[in-house]
């Protein structure tokens, strides 16, 4: 068990500024019994990188208190990469107290400037040691050099800047409009916050994660996805290279029934912020009911729809369209995998995507040349090829792919060929699941009317669009779809600085923007009496 003396928390504004930052904020940590875990050295192309495989927690790198380890595997050949500590619940009850220390140690009342300084200086070392982080997270996950470099580590790098700007800026009201008071409203942090995370964007849903929960001084207990570990552990080493105090930020790898059970079921952890599948969200509200209420926000799944009216521009709706699909190779909860096509457009909307799609080059994701690597595991690529041909049973047409990509030289990857289903119809299994996986359903439509209903006929709501020049038009279909984010002519935009999230059965509150403050903050009103008599 650790001994913490976080002593150290309650002075750092009596430090001088030459003394260095990690010099006075790491607490004083006397261990008994811990065993530390070395990091293990990757070769990655012609890289070398190093990654911590230990479960994080006071900024230790331990082993784990049952023992157990588990293999990370590659999905682009099916081999081990390596192994790394697993966590149970000891674990989690460990990183818990962790946490608490640190959170009523003092890091629950440290300068907000400070901590949006961290933020910053995480966000610095990140991108000292961009290519290695990008380096990792293509092996641990399949992602192509263009998507993890364009897309996943500048979006993890803008959250962490983007929150370390909000760190000092979150402010309550005042109000001298009740007469005989003067009223106030502090925003405190909520406290222990237990954080689980899939495994199709490992180090952007960490970040995303992170960022506002440190911003406003809580304390995490994280949960990465067993299939994808590995940059969430390289951000810990880095965490604490920041000068992060000890307990501030904990990690426990592992699995879903046994760590992310035991965080959602945790009698100490205050809230938990989840991204995952909507069963799994269910499950975490169940656990939340049934221990300590602790507060719950969910991003859940999605079958959203595109809609492309006749007026569009067609080569651009073709281009953002496949973009729906192609980012992240359809393993993204707002991929755009209902397409609704005006009847006027039909075919001439469905030979260029399929041209467009058929155009996607499918292959080793560390070949530049490569559009679409691996699905990120086994049971995905099984479950979406059973999808593929459960649309083919129900009757929808093939009109590009439906099979196993074949991919010269590669040892047992899961590849997919890019796959269009038209001749659907609304109650067709591939129309009504979430596939994950790079296949998209074509539709008919004739009306704005008949297209909103289709479109809203989900119990899913994280995003849609509509392509159109008519602006007019754009705001009617907006205003109708429901669902947490409405492109016009775009597919698949998410930036750091705007609320997202879920209507319907896609999720409980938002992510990103200033609404993500709200998740971390609980809102205390304080009355101060400047002449109420008591009552009599
Ligand atoms: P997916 O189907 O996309 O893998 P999951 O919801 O199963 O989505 O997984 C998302 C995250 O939730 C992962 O970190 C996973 O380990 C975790 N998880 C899975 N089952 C549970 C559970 N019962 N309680 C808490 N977390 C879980």
């Amino acid at each position: 068990m650790a001994l913490l003396t976080l002593r150290a928390f309650r002075s750092i504004r009596a430090v001088p500024s030459w003394i260095p930052r990690t010099a006075y904020l790491r607490p004083t940590i006397r261990f008994s019994s811990i065993s530390t875990v070395p990091s293990e050295s990757l070769k990655i192309q012609n890289r070398d990188v190093s990654v911590p495989t230990g479960i994080f927690i006071n900024n230790e790198f331990r082993a784990s208190l049952t023992s157990s380890q588990f293999s990370v595997e590659n999905p682009a050949t099916g081999e081990p990469i390596l192994s790394i500590e697993e966590g149970r619940e000891e674990d989690v009850n460990a990183a818990v107290k962790a946490a608490r220390a640190a959170f009523e140690g003092g890091w629950s009342t440290s300068n907000p400037v400070e901590r949006g300084e961290l933020l910053n200086r995480l966000a610095q070392l990140m991108e000292r040691d961009k290519e290695d982080i990008i380096a990792l997270e293509m092996l641990d996950t399949g992602k192509t050099y263009k998507q993890a470099s364009n897309l996943d580590f500048p979006g993890s790098v803008g959250t962490l800047k983007y929150y370390a700007g909000w760190a000092d800026k979150v402010l309550g009201l005042t109000s001298f409009n009740i007469p005989g008071t003067f009223a106030y409203t502090r925003r405190e942090p909520v406290g222990v916050c237990g954080q689980i995370i899939p495994w199709n964007f490992p180090l952007l849903m960490f970040i995303w994660k992170i960022a506002p929960a440190i911003a406003t001084g809580n304390t995490i207990v994280m949960k990465s996805a067993e299939a994808t570990p590995l940059t969430a552990l390289k951000c810990c080493e880095l965490i604490k290279e920041a000068g992060f105090p000890a307990g501030v930020v904990n990690l426990v790898s592992g699995f879903g029934k046994t760590v992310g059970n035991a965080i959602a079921n945790h009698m100490d952890i205050d809230k938990v912020a989840f991204t995952g599948s909507t069963a799994t969200g269910r499950a975490i509200l169940k656990s939340s009911a049934q221990s300590n209420l602790k507060k719950v926000t969910l991003e859940l799944g999605g079958k959203s729809p595109n809609i492309i009216f006749p007026d569009a521009d067609i080569a651009k709706a073709v281009e953002w369209s496949a973009w729906g699909i192609n980012m992240n190779f359809g393993q993204t909860c707002h991929a755009g995998t209902r397409i609704y096509v005006h009847e006027q457009i039909y075919d001439e909307f469905v030979a260029a995507y399929a041209k467009r799609m058929g155009s996607i080059k499918v292959g080793d994701n560390f070949d530049p040349s490569v559009d679409q690597g691996p699905q990120n595991s086994k049971m995905q690529y099984d479950k979406i090829l059973g999808y593929i041909q459960k649309g083919k049973e129900e009757g929808a047409k093939v009109e590009l792919g439906g099979n196993v990509a074949e991919v010269d030289g590669s040892k047992g990857g899961y590849y997919i060929q890019p796959t269009i289903f038209s001749n659907t119809r609304p109650d067709m299994k591939i129309m009504r699941e979430e596939i994950f996986g790079p296949v998209v359903c074509i539709s008919k439509f004739s009306t704005e009317e008949e297209v909103l209903e289709l479109a809203n006929d989900t119990t899913y709501g994280l995003a849609a669009a509509v392509h159109t020049k008519d602006y007019e038009r754009a705001l009617r279909i907006t205003n109708g779809l429901k669902a947490g984010t409405a492109w016009v002519n775009m597919y698949n935009f998410v930036h750091w600085s705007i609320p997202f999230g879920g209507y319907k059965q896609s999720g409980l509150g938002r992510e990103c923007g200033e609404a993500a403050l709200e998740n971390y903050t609980e809102v205390k009103a304080v009355y101060m009496n400047t002449g109420i008599p008591a009552p009599q």
